[in-house]
């Protein structure tokens, strides 16, 4: 067993933490509060060959791996939710379908602009009467010479409605239980069958609605997206028609690692704040760091934060290794998601009165933990996907 990090690991850790520290944690109260999107930092995180980590070199990816993601999402969350989201829904979510199911057109189209980070991706599978139950899609698109015509609506969807979003991967029902489609596709008799689509943005048709006003995550871009009479070539279709539904699964896996990694960050960043502030803020003439029960605070969240990122690295490392990951990105997105909402709530509690207030850094990441038990699949689809692993 090997506890230590890789040295390109670490000094990758270093130089997010510093770019973290030194051009994030500058604005990201302002960008917060104005609910401004980072478009300065997204170039920045592009420059630093960050918007591509997993992927191959040749498509202008990192060439990195899992681990080394995880690590830049924990760096990033540890200063700002909203900035490691948007690179978080990018990459998991945005590029990685056309990185395992698309052609080589499709990867040559898309890869080499969205991992320089000059468009951005978005994965649309959340519908309004389809969240957990995302197998419940209403999207339909059918085939109509030589285009799919996509009629439906999505929502909560990150990264679609910016100046520099380049496309959504969306789910949609391509047709219904006649049996296989002739095509070697999946659909089994009686099931609707799902596909996924490539929609660029500025397609007719294809409009992504208002942002939502958002408990957190303010300076990261969510909406609602409608299609309507929406056209896309036939090529636009994602690996094999039918296909669509194990493909999200699998997409949803991958990116709970890097959702798992989100809530490392926060709690760490909750607790650094918390600490820092402890040693400062005196009461009845002693620092507050030297009262008990805020050690116990403190102690307690260092000790859940460690035995979490082991969690979260083992997801990575199995998933690198090429092995059965499934079971332990749940885990540790599970696990993950509670612990932040924890030690924001504790880092709060440990400021006082100024925890309330929005200059400080734990005021956001309050708000920002909360999703983090809903958003990639809720903590109850975690616990059933769990329960499902362990054969229950
Ligand atoms: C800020 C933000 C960003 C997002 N970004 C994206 C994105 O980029 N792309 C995307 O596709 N989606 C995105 N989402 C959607 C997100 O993944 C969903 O909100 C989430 O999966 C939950 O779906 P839902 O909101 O429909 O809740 P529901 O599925 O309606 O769940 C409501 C409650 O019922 C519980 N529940 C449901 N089914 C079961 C069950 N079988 N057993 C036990 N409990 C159950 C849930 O756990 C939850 O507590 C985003 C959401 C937000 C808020």
């Amino acid at each position: 067993m090997e506890f230590d990090l890789p040295d390109h690991h670490r000094l990758l850790q270093r130089t997010v933490r510093d770019f973290a520290e030194q051009e994030i944690a500058p604005v990201a109260e302002e960008l917060d509060r104005t609910h401004a999107f980072p478009y300065e930092i997204v170039r920045r995180l592009g420059e630093l060959d960050l918007m591509g980590i997993p992927f191959p070199e040749e498509y202008g990816g990192a060439g990195s791996d899992s681990l080394a993601y995880a690590l830049v999402v924990e760096e990033l969350t540890r200063v700002d939710s909203s900035v490691a989201i948007t690179l978080c829904a990018h990459t998991s979510l945005g590029t990685q379908p056309i990185y395992l199911f698309g052609d080589d057109e499709q990867k040559q189209e898309w890869l080499p602009l969205l991992c320089r980070g000059e468009r951005l991706g978005a994965f649309g599978l959340t519908e309004p009467e389809a969240g957990s139950d995302a197998g419940n899609t209403r999207t339909r698109a059918a085939l109509e010479d030589g285009e799919w015509v996509i009629n439906g609506a999505k929502q909560f969807i990150t990264n679609a409605g910016t100046h520099i979003s380049g496309m959504v991967v969306i789910t949609a029902v391509t047709g219904t239980g006649r049996g296989g489609d002739g095509r070697g596709g999946e659909r089994t008799p009686g099931e609707r069958e799902i596909s996924n689509l490539i929609v660029p943005n500025g397609t007719r048709g294809y409009e992504p609605g208002e942002p939502y006003r958002k408990m957190g995550w303010n300076a990261s871009d969510t909406r609602p997206l409608s299609f309507s009479d929406c056209r896309v070539p036939e090529e636009n279709l994602l690996g094999r028609r039918g296909a669509g539904l194990r493909q999200f699964l699998h997409v949803l896996d991958i990116g709970r690692i890097g959702v798992a990694a989100m809530g490392v960050g926060l709690a760490q960043g909750a607790l650094d704040q918390a600490l820092a502030y402890a040693r400062e803020r005196r009461a009845f003439g002693r620092p507050i760091s030297k009262f008990q029960a805020i050690q116990s605070k403190l102690a307690n969240l260092a000790t859940e934060i460690e035995a979490t990122r082991l969690l979260v690295h083992k997801a990575a490392y199995l998933k690198d290794a090429g092995r059965y990951f499934t079971l332990t990105a749940a885990q540790a997105k599970l696990k993950s998601g509670r612990l932040a909402v924890r030690a924001a709530d504790e880092a709060v509690q440990i400021h006082g009165g100024y925890g309330y207030i929005e200059e400080y850094p734990v005021c956001r990441f309050y708000r920002d933990a909360k999703i983090l038990t809903i958003g990639e699949g809720t903590d109850e689809v975690q616990e059933l996907v769990i329960a499902r692993a362990l054969g229950a």
